[in-house]
This record gives structure tokens, sequence and C-alpha cells, in this order.
């Protein structure tokens, strides 16, 4: 059984707790696409935990977690994060990487910096991890995939050279930046070698055999529905894509085996970095909303930057969960909303003076204003409700009016950050 867990929204809708928490059940946990751009944050019994590239299954000694051929591979980062975990009491995880995933390369974080510095106050809001020059290379045909690391030295160098050859161009006379050495550039690889070596793997065969045996294994997404290349808020997304059937090529899984998309949405709003953000809320409100937002306020895991926030957004939601292919919604961070007397839902796009549910174009986007409906708070903490029946009833209402909006059953509700604090309807 293959089950996906993804983003409706912009990212940060609190997938790696749920993730944290399916991946108990799971034999094998997967990263199919992404890289070390965004993060989860994951509480359980050994800690907090920010994990950027590790897949979630790494607290479970029995879930082998594999790095998928459509990741971003930050080796050094991959191992610093395995270090973090292991020195705070984690057993070493289980770790599969496929021989087809790519190389995130040092020159790619510098080319990321680079292309920022050089649009100046046009900039994309990049979080500078390298993952735009990353995918640029991988379709360019000019990526190193695992199993390159792997060959000797002389064949590895001459590659070096010819990627090298251009790197070095654009660098001395677009970016007017320090030139790459090839001769530093293999020592870095033959580093990541050895880095490497125990846990390539062939992900194919492994991933087929797994399937037939009957295994449980988990698709882990990282960001969400709007910010994919295709479907999201385009050009100010991420560059790989976000969705749960993309799943079947970053890991290499008969599409008609995804049979369960849990998308997670979260009960308001919050985005990075730049693009159209139709229901966002600004000044002491959004401040408000921000310093009580996730667990310790809305700024994120990756880059420590304050996230814009805006109230919960169906269009946007609806969207994002349709696109995704939604069999079920984690409806998570409700719990922050319990201080507000009333709560601001954007149930339409106005546009051109015309009222839409559909999600827009960017164009359209750009000119979307939120058309907003109020919805009573239920002023009560709602932390440590186990049971739906138990909620409030402005609360119960909140959800089902919003499972009603967006079109898709809300089947977890998430009221606190700890693995405890989830209601199954
Ligand atoms: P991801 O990128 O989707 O995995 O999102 P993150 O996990 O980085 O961000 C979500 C933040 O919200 C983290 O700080 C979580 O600990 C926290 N969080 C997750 N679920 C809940 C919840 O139901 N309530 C609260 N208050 N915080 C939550």
């Amino acid at each position: 059984m293959v089950k996906a867990i993804v983003g409706a929204n912009w990212g940060d809708e609190g997938k790696g707790k749920i993730t944290d928490m399916l991946a108990a059940e799971a034999d094998i946990v997967i990263r199919f696409q992404g890289g070390a751009n965004a993060g989860h944050t994951i509480i359980n019994n050994y800690g907090k935990f920010a994990l950027h590239l590790l897949p979630s299954g790494s607290f479970n000694s029995n879930v082998v977690n594999m790095i998928g051929n459509g990741v971003a591979l930050n080796i050094p980062e991959l191992f610093a994060e395995i270090k973090g975990i292991v020195d705070r009491g984690v057993p070493m995880p289980n770790l599969a990487i496929s021989e087809r995933a790519q190389v995130l390369m040092p020159y790619h974080i510098l080319f990321d910096q680079y292309e920022e510095e050089r649009l100046s106050d046009r900039k994309f809001g990049s979080t500078k991890s390298g993952i735009a020059p990353f995918f640029s290379d991988k379709y360019s045909k000019i990526g190193f995939q695992v199993w390159e690391l792997l060959q000797d030295d002389d064949v590895l160098m001459e590659k070096i050279k010819n990627v090298l050859e251009v790197k070095n161009i654009i660098l001395e006379h677009v970016y007017h930046k320090p030139l790459l050495s090839a001769e530093e550039l293999l020592e870095t690889l033959k580093g990541y070698r050895e880095m490497v070596k125990p846990y390539v793997i062939n992900s194919v065969e492994f991933i087929h055999k797994a399937i037939k045996e009957g295994k449980n294994i988990l698709l882990e997404g990282q960001l969400g529905s709007l910010k994919d290349p295709d479907f999201g808020i385009y050009p100010f997304t991420t560059s790989s894509p976000t969705i749960a059937g993309f799943g079947a090529v970053g890991a290499g899984i008969p599409p008609y085996e995804i049979k369960d998309i849990i998308t997670v949405c979260k009960a308001y709003s919050s985005a990075v970095g730049a693009g159209a953000f139709v229901s966002e809320i600004f000044g002491d409100e959004a401040d408000e909303l921000r310093k009580r937002g996730g667990d310790g306020g809305e700024f994120g895991a990756t880059t420590g930057r304050p996230r814009r926030m805006g109230w919960f957004d169906c269009v946007a939601s609806r969207y994002g969960c349709m696109v995704q292919g939604t069999t079920q919604v984690a409806f998570t961070v409700l719990d922050v909303l319990g201080y507000l007397d009333e709560i601001p839902v954007c149930v339409a796009y106005e546009i051109d003076g015309q009222q839409t549910k559909e999600f827009p174009t960017t164009d359209k986007l750009n000119r979307a204003k939120p058309v907003l409906k109020t919805l009573p708070g239920w002023k009560e903490d709602i932390r440590g409700i186990k049971n739906y029946s138990d909620l409030p009833e402005n609360c119960r209402k909140y959800i089902e009016f919003v499972e009603k909006e967006i079109g898709y059953p809300i089947t977890i509700v998430s009221n606190g950050p700890g693995r405890e604090d989830i209601i199954y309807r």
C-alpha cells in the first residue's frame, strides 16, 4: 500500500507531524522531490527536530528511509542532519539513497545566491539552497547522478571539467565572481562518494519488490500545491513538483499504486517568499497570528524568516486539494485560532468585479481580492481534546464549513504540535 502525504497550501502546513505519525506504521518512507530548502518540524519522544532532507521515518529503526531519484541531494546537509539526530540519542537511521538521485553541488548554492543578488529587488525570495540552479542543470543534462560519484576519478574529472567550462564563463562574465577549480571540486566529490557509498541502492528494483511484498510505503511531500512549478503561483514556486502524482516519477512507483493521498491543510494561511497571497493580512492582526501560530510562532524552519500570514483560503485550498488528487484531508494547527472572537475565511476571489471560486493563473491572481465570510470563534483552548464530538460547537462548525467549501473529507484534525494532539473523525 502506498500513501502520499502532501501539502495543499504554500508549505508549512504541519506535514512533519502527520508524516511522523504515519511513519510509525510504515516500512519505507520516501522523499521524492525537493531538497533541503524547506523543513519539517517533528516533536517526538527524543525531542524537537527540524528535518530538511532526512525522511521522517528516521526516528524509527524499523523504517527504511529512502532518498528518491527526484530529490536534490545535498550530501553534507544530509549527513549533518543525521549527525544532529544521532548526537541527541536517536539510533542511526536506516538510510537508502537512490543511485539515480542527483547531487546538489556547492556551486548550485553559489549560483542561487549570485542570481538573487543580480536580481536585487526583483528577486524570488529564494532560500538560497541551490534548488533552482540544481533543477536547471538536471534538465539541461549537466547534473551528476549519484552513481556518477562512484566512478573512477579520471572519468569524474572529465565531466567536472566539461561542466565547469560553462559555469566559469557565467561566473566571470555575468556575476563577476571567483572561478571554480576542477581539482577542488573533484576532492569535494570524492568526500561525497565516501559518505554515500554504503547507502546507495537500485531504488527501482527495491520499490517494486517492496510493493510486491505488500510493504507500507509512505511518500513524504515537501512544500505544497501552490509552490508546484506547474500548478502553483508560477514563477514564485519551487523548482520541482510538489504534487503526489510526482511520487510516481520521483520515487519510481507505478502511478496506480498510490492509493491514499492525505493532503495537509492548515486552519489559517502562511507563506514564505514572494508571490500572490490573496487572503494575506498585515499589521497587528498578522503579528498576533504569527506569534501564536505553529509551535512557537510562524518563522521558517530552514531560514528563520517571519512567514507572511493570512486567513484560511477556501479557493486556494480547494484547488490545492484538487491538484493533489486528495483522498482525505488532515486539518492542522486549529488550536491556534482559539483566541479569536471571530474568524474570517476567504470563500471566493473578486477579480475585475467578478466573483469566482476557481483558482486563477498568476496574472488574475495578482488582481484578486478576497471575499471574506466571518465565522464565530470558539474562544477556548482545544488542546488535549481527543474526540471530535468534544470540540466546541463553533470549532466543529468551522471545520465543517471548510470541508464543504473545499469539497474533500477532513478525516484528521490536529489540535497541537505533539504526536498525541490528534483527532480522528
Ligand atoms: P511542514 O513543512 O508542513 O512539515 O510544516 P512544519 O512542521 O515545519 O510547520 C508546522 C509547525 O506547526 C511546526 O512548528 C509544528 O510543530 C507545528 N504544528 C503542527 N501541527 C500543529 C498543531 O496542530 N497545532 C500547533 N499549535 N502546532 C502544530
